[in-house]
């Protein structure tokens, strides 16, 4: 079974919430990242060294970044599902063409192929590359 209209019309009010809520936690991360760098800029002089530090500077960084990507990376995903129900492809098989279950979309709002075509391309990628 397909999504109904009004199972979609749920869809998308919940993923342009999910995509308030990503544009909030971005700002935010954005935000503690330039916090940081400025921290670290008025923490140690340009021309002091502090090797100790240097350690656990990287890692919060590195860790605020990753943050950051993987936020950006599900608002893409919003995005493009928000697009898709835009232009009626949503809940279509990109493979296939076929209709993907709403219970599986409902599970994985994300997702862009149908049960089968996923295993098929898993293996694809598994076995080959
Ligand atoms: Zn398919």
């Amino acid at each position: 079974m397909a999504m109904t209209d009004s199972q979609l019309v749920t869809m998308k009010e919940q993923l342009e919430s999910r995509g308030k809520e990503l544009d909030d936690q971005i700002a935010s991360a954005e935000e503690d990242l330039r916090d940081y760098g400025r921290e670290q800029e008025e923490e140690q002089g340009p021309n002091e060294n502090h090797p100790g530090d240097e350690g656990t500077t990287l890692e919060s960084s590195e860790r605020l970044t990753t943050v950051l990507n993987d936020l950006r990376n599900a608002r893409e995903q919003v995005n493009n599902a928000l697009e898709r129900i835009a232009n009626g492809t949503y809940g279509i098989c990109k493979r296939c063409g076929k209709e993907i279950p709403a219970e599986r979309l409902e599970a994985l709002p994300f997702v862009e192929y149908d049960v089968k075509c996923q295993s098929e391309i898993e293996r694809e990628n598994r076995g080959w590359s």
